[in-house]
């Protein structure tokens, strides 16, 4: 069954886009600031891309087949969706309010094209960009443990680039050279955004008319 997407961002728990190249440590930095900061979840998207080892079904995504996928589509079950790396990737619509709905904020580790997507149905998304702190340091995480040819290397590197030219679409840029660094930055965006007096407005409505309320 469809979903009705959840816009209202200000009556819901808010909603953040984290997009970056791979080898940027967006992984690693969503899962760290899941452990600083509660209310808070990852959605957990829909990819027709084949399972790697150490990932599991309906933890790091839904693995579905392309038939699936597009009915997904046919049936407007699709917050976002788009083709990365020439495979389908996407944010159920449920993904995301069965958080958000209950007041929990909810981050979307999405490429450029569904950040732009979210941006459209949800304006009041807030978007941060991750960046690596050189193309070189991006170049030798790339390389990972040196198993793999030139010529892939060559075009990770080039799916980087193209991904990082849409940094100046985002919101907050977060540049990982300390991890720890990079770390509080993102987290900053998080506790800020929470405490925007239209956020406090709806969430902590009786305490304020309590507090000024003569
Ligand atoms: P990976 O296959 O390495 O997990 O992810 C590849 C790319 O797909 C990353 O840039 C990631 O942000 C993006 N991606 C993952 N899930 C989604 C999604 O649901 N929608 C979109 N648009 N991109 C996604």
């Amino acid at each position: 069954m469809a979903h009705t997407p959840s816009t209202a961002s200000l009556d819901h728990g808010a909603l953040f886009i984290v997009s970056a190249p791979s080898g940027a440590g967006k992984t690693s930095l969503v899962k760290a600031l899941l452990e600083r900061v509660d209310r808070i979840g990852v959605s957990v998207s829909h990819t027709t891309r084949a399972m790697r080892p150490g990932e599991a079904d309906g933890v790091n995504y839904h693995f579905v087949d392309d038939a699936a996928f597009e009915a997904m589509i046919a049936r407007g079950e699709f917050f976002e969706h788009a083709r990365v790396f020439d495979r389908y990737y996407g944010t159920s619509h449920r993904a995301v309010s069965e958080k958000r709905d209950n007041g929990e904020d909810v981050i979307l580790e999405i490429d450029w094209q569904g950040a732009r997507q979210t941006r459209a149905v949800c304006p009041d998304a807030i978007s941060i960009f991750i960046l690596p702190p050189s193309r070189e340091a991006l170049e030798s995480r790339l390389q990972g443990r040196g198993q793999d040819d030139d010529e892939i290397i060559a075009r990770r590197m080039r799916d980087a680039v193209s991904e990082m030219s849409h940094y100046d679409e985002f919101d907050y840029v977060v540049i990982n050279d300390d991890f720890d660094e990079a770390l509080r930055d993102f987290e900053s965006i998080i506790r800020a955004e929470r405490v925007r007096r239209e956020r406090i407005g709806k969430a902590q409505a009786a305490l304020l008319e309590a507090l000024v309320t003569s």
